[in-house]
């Protein structure tokens, strides 16, 4: 493609990694337009990289996991917590055009908003806490956190439609968290492990703290009793 050295394969070959439609949206975007220039020599390798304001823009690696986990189809509607630079809402955005995404920090919202428009993506993107959803534009088919959480925030599973698909990753410490794939199905939970990540932390807004309503606090029950330790 440009000198950003598209000369090695891109993507690499991930052997867990087989939906012809991930590969092909990881194959699309071009990485180097999301990362600050003096990081753009580094685009193609498989890392997170720098993005300011303490974020980071995901190792490319786990941004085809965490998409292929959300089974999506050109239908599909699917929100995302943590734009940040932007990066993997055009993944997303390569396979549908029904993609929302929530920024917490108004300066990186606004430009991954300007570089998703520039590049042709049609995502919308809005300042917010995450946790809370996007309540306007659920029943969502796939929803997608991109920080850790130390819960399943509540809100989210309640955006879900039915055999709606929650990517997660749950852990308060760094070098202690589990990516997870939650699905609803029939109003009841199911969960299954994907890896071990680590990703900066989803921060918790004062409106996030306020009292739930009795669906909200009917899916933290049941949330609770599927997370248990054993
Ligand atoms: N998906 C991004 C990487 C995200 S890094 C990409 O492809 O580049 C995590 C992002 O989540 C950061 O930008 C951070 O500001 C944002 N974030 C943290 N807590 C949040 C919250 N409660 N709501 C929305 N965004 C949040």
């Amino acid at each position: 493609m440009s000198k950003w050295n598209r000369s090695r394969q891109w993507p690499p070959y991930w052997p867990d990694i087989t939906d012809p439609a991930v590969i092909q949206a990881m194959a699309a975007v071009p990485r180097h337009l999301f990362v600050p220039p003096e990081y753009r020599g580094e685009a193609y390798e498989d890392r997170p990289l720098p993005i300011g304001y303490g974020q980071t823009i995901s190792q490319p690696y786990i941004v085809a996991l965490m998409t292929q986990a959300l089974r999506l189809t050109p239908q599909s509607r699917v929100l995302e917590i943590g734009t940040g630079s932007g990066y993997q809402a055009a993944v997303l955005a390569q396979i549908t055009p029904h993609v929302w995404s929530i920024e917490a920090v108004p300066e990186l919202a606004e430009a991954a908003q300007e570089r998703l428009r520039g590049l042709g993506y049609a995502v919308q993107v809005k300042v917010g806490d995450g946790r809370l959803g996007w309540p306007e534009h659920a029943p969502y088919d796939a929803i997608i956190v991109t920080a850790a959480s130390p819960d399943v925030p509540p809100a989210l599973v309640a955006q879900l439609a039915d055999r709606g698909r929650l990517v997660i990753p749950l852990g308060g410490d760094f070098w202690d968290q589990d990516l997870w794939l939650i699905e609803k199905v029939a109003g009841r939970l199911r969960k299954e492990h994907l890896a071990e990540v680590r990703f900066v932390p989803l921060v918790a807004s004062a409106a996030s703290l306020e009292p739930e309503s009795p669906e909200l606090a009917e899916i933290r029950r049941q949330l609770q009793i599927l997370f248990e330790r054993r």
